[in-house]
């Protein structure tokens, strides 16, 4: 798809909006390489009242265009003035082209609760928020009802921390296999799963930096979160060295939330998670993401429904008091029939969370090249696999607490956390909306340093450090505690310096 934009719009965000429209679309940098099949042209210019954009859309033969303005009397941060008016330009032109009405309207970024969460914390109510949401960025009612409730559990959530908070992200990049749609950096291969025991050692090492530099900022830690991959890859006496050195470094009877990702219904044994329970693990994820064995064997899970309903079983025995089950909407190979069933089977065995995500083809991934077919404005099945897990989890006592969504996802739709109530993923929430710092070590994390200053809405600055992506840099990398505190102590020192640094922005916040 080709975009030609004027002066003062930013071509990403442009090509952002056009995608409402043209899902999956590509936009080659070479112009040879790009198929003439569809067009976005945008012009911007400011008048005395505020700005006013011009969008013209062309699909094959068929065109349409449209004007978008935005008023600086509107209340609303000119800082986002420019691209309201063009989302606004985009979204009516797309609509006369198409006629159809994305339900996210021009809410294009990765937290779209942020919005919502600014207007509830400047004192604006549910229904005003929910209004604005419709009228100023076209959400749907469904979504602008979904995006209101989710904001409004993120700041009763948010208000229960203290501002000494942080938590603690710890990687375990490594899976028994690779499913077909993965795009993670996951090492599976049997040379690559050898470098585990090198990396646990790397990793004690961080993760003992890690806490003492916490220690030494007076914070305290609210959740840990051991993400991946899939961390019960690792065998029982490797996950105890790990949870042991863990409980060393802080006292794990005083966190919120302690979760371990056990993902892969393969690697769980009871032996494993009678370890994680001892060691204070308080949340747990078993991930069958279908209850179709047809839909797993599609996307390459190499695990059936039944080893699920094992796996779950053992972890409901295990005594770990949170229990998180993994469904997506969207799956190749899956179908309505399919979803709702599976959603139906997931209810009944009443987890105490669900999160609903929504298929997205990554650039990584062995389905990539069938992402035209997947992909299909109005997004199909997936629209009504998504509306379906809304109401049936509402109705059967879950409130969605954690929303957010990814760039590529059939029919732009969201990956919802819902949970039982006060059984609400804290890390999930922090990390997500960026509430407190959150310190990451082991290959592939990311530490988020942040400064929220009088404005409940919004982070006032974040710093990002980056770790290596891959275990095998990540094996080469400086992690003698010297180093590690040093780049830890720059980032405080840079994220407490006045003035705003956001790196990787959300496009719709800035
Ligand atoms: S279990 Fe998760 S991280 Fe591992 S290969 Fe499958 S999708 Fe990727």
């Amino acid at each position: 798809m080709k975009i030609r934009v004027g002066e003062g719009i930013n071509p990403y965000y442009a090509q952002t909006l056009a995608m409402l429209f043209f899902p999956g679309a590509k936009f080659p940098e070479d112009p040879a390489e790009d198929d003439g099949q569809a067009e976005l042209t945008a012009s911007l210019e400011e008048t005395e009242e505020g700005y006013l954009a011009h969008a013209a859309l062309r699909a094959g033969e068929k065109t349409a265009q449209a004007d978008g303005r935005y008023l600086f009397s509107e209340g609303i941060p000119v800082s986002r003035g420019k691209k309201l008016a063009l989302g606004r330009a985009v979204f009516a032109a797309g609509k006369e082209l198409f006629g159809i009405q994305p339900p996210w309207g021009i809410l294009t970024g990765v937290r779209p609760a942020k919005v919502a969460m600014e207007c509830l914390a400047s004192g604006s109510g549910i229904m005003k928020t929910r209004a604005f949401l419709r009228s100023e960025y076209f959400l749907s009612l469904k979504k602008a009802t979904l995006c209101t409730g989710v904001a409004a559990a993120e700041l009763k959530l948010k208000r229960s921390l203290t501002p000494d908070m942080c938590s603690v992200y710890i990687s375990i990049p490594f899976c028994p296999s690779r499913c077909a749609y993965c795009s993670f950096v996951s090492y599976t291969t049997p040379r690559l799963l050898s470098l585990i025991d090198d990396y646990l050692d790397l990793l004690l090492l961080e993760i003992r930096s890690v806490f003492r530099h916490i220690e030494n900022q007076g914070k305290k830690v609210a959740s840990i979160y051991i993400g991946g991959g899939t961390p019960t890859i690792l065998s029982e006496e490797q996950l105890k060295k790990l949870l042991t050195e863990i409980g060393r470094c802080t006292d794990v009877s005083s966190l919120l939330e302690f979760t371990l990702e056990a993902g892969r219904p393969d690697t769980i044994n009871p032996e494993k998670l009678k370890i994680a329970r001892a060691c204070g693990v308080t949340r747990i994820s078993v991930n069958p993401q279908s209850m179709s064995d047809v839909v797993l064997e599609t996307i390459g899970r190499r695990h059936t429904v039944a080893d699920f309903l094992r796996a779950y079983n053992i972890a409901v025995k295990s005594g770990i008091g949170t229990i998180n089950v993994d469904l997506i909407a969207g799956l190749p190979g899956d179908n309505f029939t399919r979803f709702s069933r599976s959603l139906d089977r997931v209810a009944e065995l009443a987890p105490q969370n669900v999160t609903v995500h929504s298929f997205c083809v990554k650039k990584s991934s062995d389905f990539l090249r069938e992402s035209t077919e997947i992909y299909r404005r109005g997004g199909g099945d997936a629209v009504k696999c998504v509306d379906y897990s809304q109401l049936k989890l509402r109705n059967t006592g879950y409130k969605p607490y954690y929303l957010y969504r990814q760039k590529n996802t059939v029919g732009n739709l969201e990956n919802v956390g819902f949970a039982k109530e006060g059984k609400e993923g804290i890390y999930n929430v922090v990390m997500m909306e960026e509430y407190h710092s959150v310190y990451g070590a082991g290959a592939g994390a990311v530490t988020r340093l942040v400064r929220w200053g009088e404005d409940e809405g919004r982070a006032e600055k974040i710093k990002r450090i980056i770790n290596p992506k891959y275990p095998y840099e990540y094996l080469r990398g400086d992690f003698s505690e010297r180093a590690l505190l040093a780049r830890l102590e720059e980032g405080e020192r840079a994220v407490a310096l006045p003035g705003g640094e956001e790196l990787a922005p959300d496009p719709q916040d800035a």
